[in-house]
């Protein structure tokens, strides 16, 4: 029997002595050479113990040596499980835990403080650094070069991804050879990647986007990666010009246009942009434009499901949409128990190949949200029109019900980001005596613009039932995001849950 993933994304590495990743430092490095790291890989996590099924945990800096853990960890059958490597002692402590893994491996900085959280839960602990240093790095050199992989089918697990726990603990999403399989070939396909491609990668690998949509896509369609540790923008801007195609959160597209150097001579042999993992701003899209000549691809996605739609690569990219349902995955939006009508808004449902095998040693979690005929409920908002494109109003969590009205952020969002003065907003429901809820606006300034804050809300008022209307308001800098650029509502709620009731 084959390894289904392994086969498809590293078994071909085998044959290619030219590049597949391109280093900061200018170094290449070739498939083939790559292969070998992850054969030495596979045979240093057999030796620690690692048996087919088990978890390999790991929060390490982005590298190489990293990427070729996870090939390493399902050519031996494992299932691999990549931590955001800004997690506490405290927060591993629970992953590590709830997901008994047999191996941990964390930077070497950091063992001192990991080494009791890994041995109470019975972990080995081992460690890889950024530049392919520590003890696991050193486990590896001298091993064989080749490798057998372990036979494992299509419904055999891969990967555990924990959601990000916004509300709530984090949840292990149990990703299948065939859930990553299945989206990464659609994606080649829909997105026209090819050999010839050179992908600018500079997202973290512990999280889906660059772990499976960026890495899987590139490693599939045979291309080379620019594969770089973070998103530097003096970096990328040196690396553009190599590049056919990139993938980004929209952060790092508005850093590149803060930059007057981005320009479109820079990214003349480029074909593609791709942004996801949060909202792009309709001005961001707009901006970009003008600028490059190129409209950005956006596509939605998320842990537990892979990618669910994108923009498509020929036709109408259209900015403040998400796009279309991925061939082979169905979409559906529902409310009351009820598909709703086009552009009527409800909780985005997705069937697939491509949607989890559910919650890890969580039962109860994976039955509230993947329905028994295999509809999983995103806990998105969102509308379709009549053409299909999906449209996203955030979060069902996020939803604002003031006097028993639903509020739908966006929607203010939308006119809030308009007002002159405004850079970007978040609207949030804040605890209110009378109301239950009451909307609640946090503006983020322009560059150089100092708004007034009951003047942004007297701009957006007209447009507006006064039920939908912010009852308080706050101008700051900057709005708190994640490493994946997604604003953090639950931050701020928390921030200022005080200011009706205090
Ligand atoms: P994660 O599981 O960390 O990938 O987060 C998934 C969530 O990110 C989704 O459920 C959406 O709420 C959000 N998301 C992903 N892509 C987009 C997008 N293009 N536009 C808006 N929200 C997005």
């Amino acid at each position: 029997m084959a390894n289904v993933l392994f086969d498809a994304l590293f078994a071909p590495l085998s044959g290619r002595e030219g590049p597949l990743m391109i280093l900061p430092d200018g170094r290449r490095l070739s498939g083939r050479a790559f292969l070998t790291l992850l054969a030495q890989a596979a045979h240093a996590l057999r030796a620690a113990g690692v048996q087919p099924g088990d978890r390999v945990a790991v929060q390490v800096a982005k590298s190489p040596e990293a990427l070729a853990v996870y090939g390493a960890t399902v050519a031996i059958g494992a299932v691999f499980l990549p931590l955001n490597t800004a997690y506490t002692p405290a927060e591993i402590g629970y992953f590590l835990e709830n997901a008994m893994p047999r191996v941990f491996l964390c930077d070497p900085a950091k063992a001192a403080a990991l080494t009791p959280v890994a041995a109470a839960q019975g972990a080995t602990l081992l460690t890889l650094d950024g530049a392919g240093g520590g003890s696991f790095a050193e486990a590896m050199a001298g091993q064989p070069d080749h490798l057998i992989p372990e036979p494992r089918g299509p419904q055999d697990l891969a990967a555990i991804l924990y959601t990000s726990g916004t509300t709530g603990r984090s949840k292990g999403a149990m990703l299948t050879h065939a859930n990553l399989l299945s989206n990464a070939q659609v994606l080649v396909d829909l997105w026209r990647f090819t050999d010839r491609d050179v992908l600018l990668h500079a997202l973290p690998i512990f999280h889906t986007h660059g772990l499976f949509v960026a890495s899987n896509v590139s490693l599939l369609s045979g291309g080379q990666m620019i594969f770089l540790p973070g998103f530097d923008l003096e970096v990328v801007l040196r690396h553009l010009p190599q590049a056919t195609a990139m993938m980004g959160v929209p952060t790092f597209y508005t850093r590149l246009l803060d930059d007057p150097r981005f320009d479109r001579a820079l990214c003349s042999g480029m074909r593609l942009f791709i942004s996801g993992s949060a909202p792009l701003l309709a001005e961001t899209h707009r901006a970009f434009e003008a600028r490059t000549g190129h409209r950005i691809l956006e596509r939605y996605g998320m842990t537990e499901t892979n990618m669910n739609t994108s923009n498509p690569y020929d036709g109408d990219r259209r900015a403040g949409t998400v796009g279309l349902p991925l061939p082979g995955v169905e979409l559906r939006i529902m409310a009351d128990g009820a598909e709703v009508p086009p552009g009527e808004v409800g909780v985005i449902e997705v069937r697939g190949p491509n949607v989890f095998a559910g919650y890890w040693q969580m039962p109860e979690k994976t039955a509230e949200e993947l329905r028994e005929d295999g509809w999983f409920i995103t806990g998105d908002l969102g509308t379709q029109d009549a053409e299909g494109y999906v449209t996203i109003v955030g979060r069902a969590k996020d939803l604002v019900i003031t006097g028993g009205y639903n509020v739908y952020p966006k929607e203010l969002e939308l006119l809030l980001d308009e007002v002159p003065g405004v850079l970007e907003s978040a609207v949030i429901g804040l605890p209110h005596p009378d109301f239950g809820e009451a909307v609640f606006a946090v503006i983020a300034r322009a560059k150089g613009a100092d708004p007034d804050p009951q003047a942004i809300l007297a701009a957006i008022a007209p447009a507006l039932a006064k039920f939908k209307q912010p009852k308080g308001v706050v101008v700051v800098d900057d709005l708190p995001r994640n490493t994946m650029g997604k604003v953090q509502k639950a931050l701020l709620r928390d921030t200022y849950k005080g200011w009706f009731t205090a």
